[in-house]
């Protein structure tokens, strides 16, 4: 979470460059205005610049800025062009973008706040109401962030919840159709888990879903995956560009990881412990829905369900 930006320590203190800064993007085609823009900010924000559209869109990507401010006339890509691109892509549509402009006419407001801006600032600008506009945003965008962090967090749990899944699912599948790699998904759900409640009880079911998921944030992961609690007793991850036999790996590795935890189970009928069933799906996204290898995932778990429990199946698709 965004919480600890200094933003909210002393007012834009001085600091050496941290991730806990604020990051702001000056775009402007005229380097002079970026400077202006650059001594306001330097003091309190990690301060990234781009002189053209394009740029400001490759900054964007690389930096994921929490603000911009963006001169709205230049050549070849304007500032209107430029905010479009970013409020129609996910990874860029939740940036606050202020317009800085010389133009003040209200067609012209109209159209910027149409496309996404949240302000506009006229040039030349005034530090000071420049620095308080700024703040301002900055301050709903860490407020929005933490909002943000705290629904896609399972409150049980504390590990991503099945919305963040969905979302990561979406880009996942998107990424790796893009560069052909594949894309492999681990579903689990715990074996006998209606016996378990029912003889230990609904809060004792509770903390064994905790060390399950205690189990699977303790394993080994890359930046990009994700293990969720996808519902009730069951679990997914997402493992982009990882080949089916990678997971089924790391499917294992969590199957045994549930097993050695050791966690008391007398009405199992296939174990004296808790337990895992695992299903594993991977393929190279295409055509197809990313929901697709969520249900190609079930079936493998209701085929290790099938053969027994306490096992790990998986299929390329
Ligand atoms: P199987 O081996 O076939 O998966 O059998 P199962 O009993 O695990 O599966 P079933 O779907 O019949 O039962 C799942 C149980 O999980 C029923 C439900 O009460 C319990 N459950 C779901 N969410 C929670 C939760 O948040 N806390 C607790 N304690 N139990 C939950
Ligand atoms: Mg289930
Ligand atoms: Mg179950």
């Amino acid at each position: 979470m965004s919480e600890s930006k200094s933003l909210f320590s002393s007012d834009f203190a001085p600091g050496a460059l941290s991730p806990d800064r604020p990051k702001l993007l000056v775009v402007d085609d005229q380097p002079v205005n970026i400077q202006v823009l650059y001594q306001v900010f330097s003091e309190s924000c990690d301060v990234f610049m781009a002189t053209s559209g394009k740029q400001a869109l490759e900054v964007c990507r690389q930096k994921n800025p929490d603000l911009i401010l963006l001169d709205v006339v230049m050549p070849d890509m304007d500032g209107i062009e430029v905010c479009k691109a970013l409020k129609s892509a996910p990874e860029t549509r939740d940036i606050p973008v202020i317009f800085v402009t010389s133009q003040d006419s209200p067609e012209e407001e109209t159209l910027g706040l149409e496309v996404g801006a949240v302000d506009f600032i006229t040039k030349p600008v005034n530090p000071a109401v420049v620095k308080a506009r700024v703040k301002t945003h900055l301050m709903l965008k860490i407020q929005t962030d933490a909002l943000r962090e705290l629904a896609s967090v399972d409150g049980l749990t504390g590990i991503p919840n099945r919305r963040r899944f969905d979302e990561r699912l979406q880009t996942e599948w998107r990424a790796c159709r893009r560069t052909e790699l594949p894309l492999s998904l681990i579903m689990i759900d715990v074996d006998h888990f209606k016996k378990y409640n029912d003889h230990y009880g609904h809060l004792e079911g509770d903390a064994c879903l905790k060390m399950v998921a205690h189990a699977l944030r303790g394993d080994q992961w890359r930046a990009r995956d994700i293990a969720s609690r996808y519902g009730g007793e069951e679990f997914v991850c997402l493992m982009p560009e990882t080949s089916l036999e990678d997971a089924l790996t790391k499917a294992e590795a969590i199957r045994e990881r549930v097993f050695a935890l050791a966690v008391p189970h007398a009405t199992s009928q296939n174990a004296d412990r808790v337990t895992i069933s695992v299903g594993v799906a991977c393929t190279i996204p295409g055509e197809g829905e990313p929901d697709s290898l969520l249900s190609v995932a079930d079936e493998q778990l209701y085929k290790a369900k099938e053969g027994g429990r306490n096992r790990v199946e998986g299929i390329f698709v």
